[in-house]
């Protein structure tokens, strides 16, 4: 049954202007009787066809395209014939008359199509069918050229990060190792240390600290890049993370004369989550807050909403400006020049941050204004459903720290 979409009648001035209008656009245009004989075609389609003798009208389609016999295309033709409109998407079919590859596309046997198969009704019966045929395969090559790229780029980017990965654990290692014979040499295990070779000893630990903490951070970057950072999720109680963040950022807090305040619910807050993770997102956004601001508070407030824990961490500090705010979260991105040399720092702690964040089911977000202070505003799922571990993630090596009495 014609289903509405077909052409009602076609008389010769209406398929005279279809075949006109086909080759203006560069459509194949194909009218076909209801034996599946060529009754027209228009010019364009009959130079693809056959460009040595392009008088194809009268000879079956099947004579034409043997390949057709028996297959999807002539299956629709015939749907057609029994009054239905069939579209022909690229998508599914490559290609639907088997016509050679347009020049310079040899990368493919046939040209590729879109089509439309309508019926063509003549008093009140289908009479035959008219195929609109067009060449889709400039726009197939640009999207296949498009997603080889981004196939190469995506593998460029993970070799990027496991190069990272395996250049930052080999630093590690010896650099723990110093450490750690550092501790022995001042804890006078090799003879008495004199005070001024303590002092400078006390400073090459530090050093090293540092280093050791920048390493890490590109080693959990290059981790959670590369979508192996794994997941490991216990029941914890969030007040508990919080003293313990608190704790370890009031020497700091007090030695610059900067208020740090806590607020948390009345009740205990238990959360299903990456403990670790959790902390070392509020180590960041804390650590961030205290090295930034040089006078006035930092406070951490702690809320529960659904089915989310929320910690909101304010600074009185320089604040940052709107075009800035854009690329914190990019990595290795920090604002200041002239404070990044007296502040430190690699600029990944953010996007560690933001993407440490997405991977506990939430968002790391932030506010701020030049001379306002900042708030930055993280999102936790509080009950966040237990991942695998990909069968890969030892490729990426997580923290370890070397054996040194061994
Ligand atoms: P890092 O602190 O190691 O430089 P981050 O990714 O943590 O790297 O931060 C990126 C940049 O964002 C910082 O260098 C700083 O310019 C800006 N920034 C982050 N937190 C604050 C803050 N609380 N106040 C002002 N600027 C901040």
């Amino acid at each position: 049954m014609a289903d509405g979409h077909g052409l009602s009648s076609l008389t010769s001035e209406s398929l005279a202007l279809l075949l006109e209008l086909g080759d203006v656009l560069e459509l194949g245009i194909l009218h076909l009787d209801d034996q599946l004989v060529v009754r027209s075609c228009n010019r364009w389609l009959a130079a693809v066809i056959a460009p040595e003798s392009p008088e194809l009208n009268g000879r079956p389609l099947v004579d034409l395209f043997p390949e057709m016999r028996g297959g999807a295309a002539e299956d629709a033709i015939r749907r057609a014939l029994a009054g239905s409109t069939t579209v022909w998407a690229h998508r599914f079919h490559r290609y639907f008359l088997p016509l050679p590859a347009p020049a310079g596309h040899d990368s493919f046997s046939r040209m590729q199509q879109s089509a439309r198969i309508l019926p063509v009704m003549g008093g009140g019966v289908v009479v035959g069918a008219v195929v609109i045929v067009q060449d889709v395969t400039e726009r197939v090559a640009r999207e296949e050229a498009l997603n080889a790229a981004l196939l190469q780029a995506e593998v460029a980017s993970q070799a990027k990060s496991e190069f990272l990965a395996s250049m930052s654990h080999e630093l590690r290692t010896p650099l723990s190792a110093i450490v750690g014979y550092m501790d022995l040499i001042e804890g006078d295990m090799v003879g008495a240390v004199p005070p001024l070779q303590r002092t400078f000893l006390g400073r090459v630990k530090t050093a090293a600290r540092h280093l050791i903490s920048v390493i890490e951070e590109i080693l959990t970057f290059s981790r959670v890049e590369a979508g192996k950072e794994p997941i490991a999720t216990e029941t914890v109680d969030a007040m508990a993370i919080v003293r313990e963040v608190e704790e370890m950022f009031m020497p700091q807090a007090l030695r610059k004369g900067i208020a740090l305040e806590i607020s948390v619910p009345g009740e205990p807050v238990t959360l299903r989550t990456d403990a670790t993770k959790l902390r070392q997102i509020l180590i960041n956004l804390i650590g961030n807050a205290l090295k930034f601001t040089d006078e006035g508070h930092v406070s951490l407030e702690m809320s529960v909403t659904g089915d989310d824990a929320c910690f909101v961490i304010r600074d009185t500090g320089p604040g940052i400006d709107d075009a800035d705010l854009g690329r914190i979260f990019e990595p290795f991105t920090q604002v200041d020049q002239s404070l990044r040399r007296t502040k430190g720092g690699t600029g990944l702690g953010l996007p560690v941050s933001r993407r440490l964040a997405h991977l506990l089911g939430g968002d790391l977000r932030v506010e701020s204004a030049p001379g306002a202070g900042s708030t930055f505003t993280l999102v936790v799922a509080r009950n966040l459903e237990p991942v695998p571990v990909s069968a890969t993630s030892s490729v990426l090596p997580t923290s370890r720290t070397p054996n040194l009495t061994a």
